[in-house]
């Protein structure tokens, strides 16, 4: 292995949508990552479509999780999601920021575990959603997140736990 190939680590992004056609602003958020500098070797996992967790009447969400390799330091790809995140929030022919449209996560970052006050990795929501755990689990069951395990044994634990959750035809 060059030096070079440490710079890149593998990272994992979850992504949500509830509003104004979420699988829209899901797919153009797999593409918007994927064209970040600092960012290669994308993959996605399948759109999935979850009943929301919160107050009743809001729309179901659309998930998915995104695998990376990444030469960004941690904080540099929160930025860059965040950067995403508030192109997607805003609401045409308005001048303030819209509702948003769109949830950008760091799940995990390499083997890194991070607790400061606005970045903690791997994300805390990671064992108890449904809707970040198996896309996860779909695109990389052998995953070891740090602290929690291998990605797929965690699907068993939640398994009737949560909102409805159905795979989208692709
Ligand atoms: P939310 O929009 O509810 O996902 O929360 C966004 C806030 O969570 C931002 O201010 C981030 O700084 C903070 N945050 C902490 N850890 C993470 C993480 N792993 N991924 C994304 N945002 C995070």
């Amino acid at each position: 292995m060059t030096g070079d190939e440490h710079r890149w680590r593998p990272a994992y992004i979850g992504v949500g949508s509830n509003l104004d056609d979420p699988v829209r602003h899901v797919s153009e958020a797999i593409e918007d990552i994927a064209a970040l500098e600092g960012v290669q070797r994308v993959t996605s996992s399948s759109l999935y479509r979850s009943a929301p967790m919160g107050p009743a009447g809001q729309p179901d969400f659309i998930n998915a999780v995104v695998a990376i390799r990444t030469s960004l330091s941690a904080r540099q790809l929160l930025a860059g999601l965040q950067a995403i995140e508030n192109a997607h929030g805003r609401v045409r022919g308005r001048e303030r920021w819209g509702p948003r449209t769109l949830d950008l996560d760091l799940l995990v970052y390499g083997a890194e575990t991070i607790a400061e006050p606005d970045l903690t990795v791997p994300h805390p929501g990671i064992a108890r959603r449904n809707f970040v755990l198996l896309p996860l689990a779909e695109l990389a069951p052998d995953l070891d997140i740090p602290g929690l395990g291998r990605a797929g044994n965690l699907v068993h634990g939640i398994m009737d736990v949560g909102p409805n959750l159905t795979k989208l035809d692709s």
